[in-house]
């Protein structure tokens, strides 16, 4: 276990019970404020600790970093320096907040690179280059299937072989806190003859996380699984909101397309695997063995809770999911290495989310479809109300956190509130 993940360690930053975001986090974000330009930060406790002033002021001279690259609008040229070189970063940053390292002790400099996260704006954390939508929950798919084909043939023939995914919109990907719109599209209604237009009313979240590509590869080189976590630089919370009704309507045969393009929040948070390995876990028992080149040695998985609220405009949230991203079938390394098993180059930034991540039990189904099993069993909400789907002014939180003998390794939150169509 490296220095960063002591579960000792303190911050002589206040980190109040329960915060998502202690000493052993440390993730990367970029914010701003109406005096400073974007910029890199991490967390720490309620605050953000500014990476461009704490570079001037040369806590990281002796890195080998060109400082330049702490003052930029995405994460992306700080990534691509290398697992060395950003966990170097991050070892560093654990210094300058412990509360025991004089050698390193920042906190008289507090006021120049604190903020309080309630006094900044975080942005969109990565420039996404390309964006992958896996579909690895298999309880998600099983859902789906039995909704719409039978329980019988609830899973495709080639689901126990191998990650399904399509290729997704990266252009409107954003940062939390981002209103969603309501999408406008072709559907075709039950027992209608022909197609009508307008706005959608079978809005959906999908819960899922997603993970940053660190490293990038050649066109033809593919990515053994071995080393796949290499390639990965971390994790956010990802919610794919999605047009169910646009959806049903256009995805035979290729696929999702404008049903899901208009909108994917993430949380502006990007927590790195080093973080997460204190929580690593064995994901689903694999049956049938999976080909060679997706056979894995070692738990590939993280014991990460998630949750979903839904807060209407003008009356109490209601937590609708709670679910866990060990559920996924599929692990982070097998998805990358199918994807590249081909010879698709992958580049720094790339997104690749998870697939709807729903458990066991209906009260673990990762979207509304699931929990209101397509609109029959809706949801009651504290305000008396009832939710088949998402309506105008419902905001939609996802959160996500790790919690293992008093360590508490969190994500933030995810949230979009949907406004009418125009
Ligand atoms: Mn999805």
């Amino acid at each position: 276990m490296s220095r960063t993940n002591d579960p000792n360690l303190k911050s002589w930053v206040e980190v109040p019970p329960g915060s998502d975001f202690p000493i052993q986090n440390l993730p990367f974000g970029i914010f701003k404020t109406p005096g400073l330009t974007p910029r890199l930060c991490t967390a720490i406790g309620d605050y953000v600790a500014d990476l461009q002033v704490l570079a001037e002021h040369g806590f990281f001279d002796d890195l080998g970093i060109d400082p330049r690259v702490f003052a930029r609008p995405f994460l992306n040229d700080f990534i691509a320096l290398g697992k060395a070189k950003t966990g170097a970063v991050r070892s560093r940053l654990s210094e300058i907040l412990d509360d025991n390292l004089e050698d390193w002790d920042a906190s008289q400099l507090a006021d120049y690179f604190l903020h309080r996260q309630s006094e900044v704006q975080m942005l969109l954390p990565v420039r996404v280059g390309d964006y992958t939508d896996f579909y690895s929950s298999r309880e998600h798919a099983t859902n789906v299937g039995t909704m719409f084909r039978s329980k019988e043939n609830a899973l495709m023939p080639n689901w126990l072989h191998l990650p399904v995914g399509y290729h997704g919109r990266a252009s409107s990907i954003i940062v939390s806190g981002t209103p969603v719109r309501r999408p406008k599209g072709q559907q075709m209604p039950d027992g209608a003859e022909k197609p009508v237009f307008g706005p959608s009313r079978l809005l959906d979240f999908e819960l899922e996380m997603a993970f940053v590509i660190g490293r990038e590869t050649a066109l033809g080189q593919s990515v053994d699984i071995a080393d796949a976590e290499d390639y990965i630089f971390g994790l956010c919370l990802f919610n794919d909101w999605s047009a169910r009704d646009i959806q049903k309507w256009e995805y035979v045969p290729l696929g999702p397309f404008l049903g899901k393009s208009f909108a994917s929040t993430i949380s502006p948070w990007i927590v790195t695997l080093d973080a997460l390995e204190p929580f690593r876990t064995e994901g689903p028992k694999q049956d049938p063995n999976p080909l060679p080149y997706l056979q894995t040695k070692g738990p590939g998985s993280f014991d990460i809770q998630l949750e979903v609220e839904i807060r209407p405009e003008a009356g109490e949230g209601k937590v609708v999911c709670q679910s866990n991203f060990k559920h996924l079938y599929w692990s982070m390394a097998q998805q990358l290495a199918h994807h590249t098993v081909n010879g698709c180059n992958i580049r720094v930034g790339d997104m690749m989310a998870s697939g709807t991540i729903s458990g066991p039990t209906p009260d673990s189904y990762g979207s509304m479809l699931e929990l209101s099993w397509r609109g029959t069993t809706p949801i009651a909400m504290p305000d008396g109300s009832e939710r088949r789907f998402l309506l105008d002014g419902d905001t939609a939180i996802l959160r996500g956190w790790c919690e293992k003998e008093g360590l508490r390794v969190g994500f933030g939150e995810a949230s979009g509130k949907v406004l009418p169509a125009e």
